[in-house]
């Protein structure tokens, strides 16, 4: 059921080399050859296309309200691709990796959801800039998506020593996230825009950085290998944007509801940015748990575990720990067929990918809120499935606070 792009873009696409996590992580101290799918040749000096570039501008300043792309000042000489059209051969320490590695990640992100949304996301910004400008590093503790441009700085790891964020796959993923948010739900009016907006906004783009690190055979294989199968033991999987072995900047198997944020009722302009980044938590938990559920289903299915198992896994999950008979059956399990869990895993990202794609692309920006959220994915999840996981979804939901806005909507579902 589930897809490789790097099986789709082998033959026909163009090679970059990417750090699948933070290079700070043990295991991914080396950055991955993977397969974008502009076709070999096609991409320009920089790297560029028709729909993005990479620029390295000389003493630059982050973008702020009064100022936009394109950079018109000094930059460095732009790399160009090998003669077969690869970017492969830029290696970490050329001082224009950061570059490339930007680019080669955000195509990597646009491919996944692309496939998801079956054609391509088109920039909300194209009615004034038509391609999106990548600034690799600016000297600032910040990354951010903005009108026609992505540009990101340092955070310190844990030695204190400034790391960029251009390499973390994470935070590249999160960022483009946001891009592609705008592009598929579209920008309510200020006279429109919720404090829920701008939560649903974070968690969203956390969840496509999720979904779209899963499409690395190596970090599913880490994952699993970490876990022993059981993802809800904590791992890099739910931790996003990771600095280090210990921190991160988000966590996506948190335990927050709607009842520890912010009220919904906050003015939107009146929150914080740490206020809306923890908004959007409760919504990132439900969407992890939901990820989790489809991948037990999986596994049941697949008989790699009983049912019985599964459910016990289901009521250890917030104390991350099985009893020990369990934990080893499960272990025993997994090794015996890695290859089966991975495909499971697999088969549960693209099950949330194409559900949660849809009913993004079917929502409306304005007014927006949880609950109308919740009832579009239902609605898509019965369109593709029936009636087999809308009780696990408005269950997943449920516990972190969020319902469907009209009780007769979420009774329907329930009918069914
Ligand atoms: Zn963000």
């Amino acid at each position: 059921m589930s897809f490789s792009l790097d099986d789709f873009h082998r033959r026909t696409g163009t090679r970059f080399r990417l750090f699948v996590q933070s290079p700070l992580l043990a295991g991914f101290e080396e950055p991955e050859t993977i397969w974008v799918s502009s076709p070999a040749g096609s991409l320009g000096p920089g790297p560029s296309d028709a729909r993005m570039y990479a620029v390295q501008p000389v003493g630059k300043r982050p973008y702020d309200d009064e100022t936009l792309p394109p950079f018109p000042g000094a930059r460095r000489a732009l790399p160009r691709p090998d003669r077969h059209g690869h970017f492969d051969h830029i290696a970490p320490d050329d001082p224009s990796f950061p570059a490339v590695h930007m680019f080669g990640a955000v195509r990597r992100v646009l491919d996944v959801w692309e496939t998801y949304l079956g054609g391509p996301i088109h920039w909300h910004f194209n009615v004034t800039h038509r391609r999106l400008e990548l600034i690799a590093h600016v000297p600032w503790d910040n990354a951010h998506f903005g009108w026609g441009f992505m540009e990101f700085g340092e955070g310190k790891d844990d030695s204190g020593v400034q790391q960029p964020f251009s390499l973390n796959f994470d935070v590249l993923a999160h960022e483009a996230g946001h891009g592609i948010v705008f592009s598929i739900v579209g920008i309510p009016t200020p006279e429109t825009l919720t404090v829920s907006y701008r939560g649903f906004h974070e968690s969203a783009s956390d969840c496509v950085a999720m979904l779209s690190a899963l499409h690395f055979d190596t970090f599913d294989d880490h994952v699993l290998d970490a876990c022993k199968g059981n993802l809800y033991v904590s791992s890099e999987m739910s931790r996003i944007g990771e600095l280090s072995r210990t921190r991160q900047i988000r966590h996506a198997a948190n335990a927050l509801t709607l009842s520890d944020v912010i009220s919904l009722d906050t003015p939107p302009l009146k929150a914080t940015g740490k206020q809306v980044h923890r908004l959007g938590q409760p919504h990132t938990g439900a969407i992890f748990d939901i990820l989790a559920e489809f991948y037990l289903d999986r596994l049941v299915a697949q008989r790699l575990v009983t049912a019985e198992l599964a459910q016990r896994m289901r009521d250890c999950a917030r104390s991350e720990t099985l009893c020990d008979g369990d934990a080893d059956c499960l272990a025993d399990a997994y090794d015996n067929d890695r290859a089966a869990f991975r495909a499971a895993l697999c088969d549960a990202r693209d099950m949330l990918g194409l559900r949660l794609a849809e009913a993004w692309r079917r929502l409306d920006p304005h007014h927006f809120t949880f609950g109308k959220e919740l009832a579009m994915v239902l609605k898509v999840d019965r369109e593709m499935s029936g009636a087999r996981h809308g009780g696990m979804i408005r269950d997943c939901y449920a516990w972190r606070g969020i319902a469907t806005d009209d009780a007769g909507v979420a009774k329907a579902y329930h009918i069914v």
